[in-house]
């Protein structure tokens, strides 16, 4: 049987996504090299008994202070939080408006070994991206790839194209 002919046919798109690539974490900048540090410093407070996974995550503030995360597990396991989110909502719920995000990173090993890639699953993406948006001002972010390099993404929102938004709630009443 013959594929159907649709009446208006698609038109294919692209999308391209531009990111650096670093041979090591020695060529990036001071304040840079200040986050990625702190991210793979901040596996050692995981607690992933479950996973043996150990992830950290770093931000760096507009006044130059860092704020650090890690995965929390539990028994239950949908109840536990990737380091991502415990790093942002952490700082979204202090009393007082925070600086603005520059810059973040994530890093991840396992309990004994090295470190190997750790990128943001979906949900840390979306609610990154929110974090973006709310301050209204690009955050870049450094992930470590499966080869052993640095990727730096200029903004959070090329990591999720497509993304849901506040504005695709319906208005309050
Ligand atoms: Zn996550």
């Amino acid at each position: 049987m013959a594929a159907s002919t649709p009446d208006a046919p698609a038109t294919l798109r692209h999308l391209s996504l531009r990111y650096h690539e670093f041979d090591s974490p020695d060529h990036l900048s001071p304040a840079e090299r200040q986050v990625w540090e702190a991210a793979r410093a901040a596996t050692a407070h995981s607690y992933a008994p479950y996973s043996g996974f150990h992830v950290g995550a770093a931000l760096l503030l507009e006044d130059g202070s860092l704020v650090q995360g890690t995965n929390q597990e539990n028994a239950a396991y949908p109840s536990g939080l990737c380091a991502e989110r415990t790093a942002l909502f952490g700082l979204g719920g202090r009393p007082s408006p925070p600086p603005r995000i520059v810059g973040m990173s994530v890093a991840g090993r396992p309990a004994t070994g090295d470190f190997t890639p750790a990128l943001p699953c979906g949900a840390c993406r979306q609610v990154m991206l929110e974090y973006e948006m709310r301050q209204g001002q690009p955050i870049w972010l450094l992930l470590p790839s499966v080869d052993g390099t640095v990727l730096r993404f200029e903004r959070l929102a090329d990591l999720l194209p497509f993304h849901f938004s506040p504005g695709d709630l319906p208005p309050r009443l």
